[in-house]
């Protein structure tokens, strides 16, 4: 979904981190050890990120889900895009840049805050309350998920139909368990990705075809506005 807004793959040969160590930027122990170096990173990843617009891809799971044909949407992006398209039942699994909490007190600040506290202080976004060291609230290498969107996605998956898995090659747990789930309690599961994933045989449709025209399509469809209705 993301890379057709124009943010890379962090996955993919020429994504964020074909130049940059993730052990580096994005891990626990990294930031304990050097916050200033990884706000310096996120600095950079919340200009791309916030930068971005959502993709016809986007605007089309909002249209299935005001239409009542999809109950919600699990991602593993943080970039908020479904959000700011106007989808309402999001479950960011790996978090999000949308606040950023202390270290110290747990107090939260929105990413207008912390954009203005990167402004004023170039290196690591303090505290309002008490000084401390703020982080993103995304899930970094070597954190838990955070358990209330797991159990959201896992009782997704559990009471639903169909599971479209769109864009994913399902490589990251426990999320790729989601499809097993759907399956085990006798739904299905359809596949829109480019390349292989680890549910292609199991699926009971696979296309490789882009996100965003594929799932607009999906939309004129139920709309009745395709031409040759199929
Ligand atoms: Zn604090």
């Amino acid at each position: 979904m993301a890379t057709e807004s124009g943010i890379p793959d962090f996955r993919s040969p020429t994504g964020i981190w074909a130049s940059l160590d993730p052990m580096e930027y994005a891990t626990l122990s990294a930031f304990r050890r050097d916050p200033a170096k990884v706000w310096w990173f996120y600095r950079k990843r919340i200009e791309m990120l916030t930068a971005a617009e959502p993709n016809q891809g986007h605007v089309a799971l909002r249209e299935l889900e005001r239409c009542g044909l999809i109950a919600g949407i699990v991602t593993q992006n943080i970039d908020m895009l479904h959000t700011r398209v106007g989808s309402s039942n999001v479950v960011e699994v790996h978090g999000s840049i949308r606040t950023s909490s202390c270290q110290s007190c747990a107090r939260e600040h929105a990413l207008s805050r912390v954009q203005e506290l990167l402004e004023e202080q170039d290196a690591v976004p303090v505290c309002d309350s008490c000084g401390g060291i703020l982080k993103p609230d995304v899930v970094f290498f070597e954190e838990q998920l955070p358990a209330p969107a797991i159990d959201a996605a896992t009782e997704l998956a559990e009471t639903s139909a169909l599971m479209l898995v769109v864009g994913s090659a399902l490589e990251v747990h426990p999320v790729a368990g989601l499809p097993d789930r759907v399956v085990s309690r006798g739904g299905r599961v359809a596949v829109l990705n480019l390349g292989p994933t680890s549910f292609d045989r199991r699926a009971a449709l696979k296309l490789e075809l882009e996100a965003g025209a594929t799932l607009a399509r999906v939309v004129d469809l139920v709309d009745g506005r395709a031409e040759d209705g199929r």
